[in-house]
């Protein structure tokens, strides 16, 4: 048998055309070959499954071999192969046709990165090849191995192929500047990268390159903490364990399998940069996901996989895309949900994450109004307020190794509240006020006089605690948000309903003492110690105002 033939396309040739557009990211053409083989192995199973298919499958697997002197590189499946025909139907025609579609839609998004180069496929292959062959043999009684050639011109040749046992083996003659790919190195490299997570081992000189398993594709319920870790650090060797996960696990309306961590955030990591792995059906497309999942969510690390997500267009069709919009609303509404969880279920553990968990957290309810809605009563806020049960002041926060948890240091030994739970505690002494503190050190006197006068304040001394604090302000119309600083005559002195009452030994009205002891403390120079110190009964080397403050809050408790 030997057939010569043009395949239909009106490109004349298309080689040069596949290699200039997609200049930059030629290596994809090894990820394309590996997930057609991929794709084979699966096919024989599905029609073994059927009973299509009685024969011997063996064990699957995929090997590379480069030849320095030939100046090749193949890729070998036993898969399902192919037939003459098939060859004819699913290389010559489709596969020329979606190749020129696809450039086509390239070049009106030339200066738009797309973002996996799919769907270009196995013509990907002419991105590094000069000539490229097809040596298959289908696992279809009857049928003879077949063997293609094509030098990216039209034009093909189809002949037999002295193959005898089932499969597909693809070999590239490399270009003279793609030698690169001759290196077994780099090989090994673009498998790692690319290849990882495919459920076929992939062999090169006899060693397995590729891990295979890809935990996010299995149940929830079968992985366990570890599994989590480890694969986390797996992801990111370098990085202190996450915080927490969600893993995600849809089939309806839209296919979404991954796993989210929430990272520990360092303060001087950039975090407006994506770090989530994005794949298609366990292939490794791209090394973030920015395009796709809401910017709030972006400091969280892992892998999202989706064979819903459109990937041969551009970065931004991508974000205008109605599925993957609903898509980022399900993974949001996702985190929500297992934030929530956590916070019924096992308050200590979110307590204890909140530290790092509460930027993103906030920043979410400020920039998703559906997030709002779902989160916004589990933001908490560090208060002065102790209860006598001894378990509402114990925090407790991962050790260092991260795999337990502690109860934290006393200056820490503080509970946490949210602001319903905050208003509904003190509805009848505060009014409709909230007390907070932006700066535990420099503020420490004007919190302890808050204290003295069995008020409640809040921490909101984050970074992000300002714009929050502007947030709240509109969520709360009726409320006032008071800081410990300010206003204090209205906080602090009319509150007080006997405040005219003069006191007989000093001639002065309770408020006037007030205001005159205060003021006093304030004269001194301002403040940075911490409340520890201050209620240190020793306070050696401390400034006056310091040695005052007992006096004060021992007159202001004792009127
Ligand atoms: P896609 O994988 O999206 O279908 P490709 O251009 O990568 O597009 O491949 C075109 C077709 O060629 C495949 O759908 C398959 O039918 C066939 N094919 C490619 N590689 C192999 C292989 N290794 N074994 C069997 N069939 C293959
Ligand atoms: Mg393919």
């Amino acid at each position: 048998m030997l057939e010569q033939g043009t395949i239909s396309i009106h490109t004349e040739n298309i080689f040069p055309i596949i290699k200039k557009s997609l200049y930059s990211d030629h290596q994809i053409f090894l990820r394309e070959l590996v997930s057609n083989a991929v794709d084979a192995i699966a096919k024989l199973d599905m029609v073994s499954r059927s009973g299509e298919y009685s024969g011997e499958i063996g064990e699957p697997e995929i090997q590379i071999a480069v030849d320095k002197d030939k100046k090749t590189l193949s890729i070998s499946d036993n898969g399902i192969g192919m037939s003459a025909d098939e060859v004819k139907k699913y290389i010559n025609q489709v596969a020329f046709s979606s190749a020129e579609e696809f450039i086509q839609k390239y070049k009106t998004d030339s200066n738009q990165a797309i973002i996996g180069h799919f769907g270009l496929g196995f013509y990907s292959s002419f991105m590094v090849a000069k000539q490229v062959e097809i040596d298959t043999f289908s696992y279809k009684e009857g049928e003879k191995a077949v063997h293609w050639t094509c030098d990216g011109s039209p034009a093909f040749t189809l002949d037999d192929s002295s193959r005898t046992d089932r499969g597909t083996t693809i070999t590239l003659h490399l270009m003279e500047e793609e030698e690169e790919f001759l290196e077994p190195a780099r090989i090994k490299n673009l498998v790692k990268t690319y290849c990882d997570f495919m459920p076929v081992p992939i062999k090169m000189d006899g060693e397995v390159l590729n891990k295979q398993k890809a935990p996010w594709r299995e149940s929830p319920n079968s992985l366990n903490k570890e599994d989590y870790l480890e694969f986390y650090k797996y992801l990111y060797p370098f990085e202190e364990e996450p915080l927490l996960w969600v893993h995600l696990n849809t089939d309806y309306p839209f296919i979404v399998n991954g796993i989210l961590y929430f990272p520990k955030l360092k303060p001087d990591v950039e975090v407006n940069k994506g770090q989530i792995k994005l794949f298609s059906n366990q292939v490794f497309v791209s090394d973030n996901c920015e395009e796709i999942i809401p910017q709030f969510l972006l400091p969280m690390r892992g892998v999202i996989d989706s064979t819903d997500i459109p990937l041969n267009v551009s970065r931004s069709a991508l974000q205008g895309d109605r599925t993957v919009r609903r898509i980022g609303d399900y993974i949001a509404k996702k985190v929500g949900d297992n934030l929530k969880e956590l916070y019924r279920d096992d308050r200590e553990k979110y307590v204890g994450a909140w530290k790092d968990l509460g930027t993103f957290v906030k920043f979410g309810v400020l920039n998703d109004e559906k997030f709002k809605k779902q989160v916004q009563d589990i933001v908490i806020f560090r208060s002065t307020y102790q209860e006598e049960s001894a378990d509402t002041t114990t925090v407790q926060v991962p050790t260092e190794e991260g795999d337990a948890w502690q109860d934290v240091t006393p200056a820490n030994k503080l509970p946490y509240t949210n602001i319903k739970e905050y208003l509904e505690r003190n509805k009848e002494k505060h009014e409709n006020r909230v007390f907070y503190c932006t700066d535990e050190a420099a503020q420490a006197t004007y919190v302890e006089l808050h204290k003295g006068q069995g008020l409640e304040v809040l921490f909101m001394d984050s970074f992000i605690d300002t714009h929050f604090i502007s947030f709240l302000e509109r969520e709360y119309t009726d409320v006032k948000f008071t800081r410990v600083d300010s206003d204090l005559d209205n906080t602090l002195l009319d509150q007080e309903k006997d405040k005219e009452i003069v006191d007989p030994n000093t001639n002065k009205t309770r408020s006037e003492q007030i205001k005159e002891l205060f003021e006093k403390a304030l004269n001194k120079p301002k403040l940075n110690i911490r409340t520890e110190a201050l209620k240190s009964d020793n306070p050696q080397g401390t400034p006056p105002a310091m040695v005052l403050l007992p006096e004060i809050l021992r007159r202001l408790r004792e009127m």
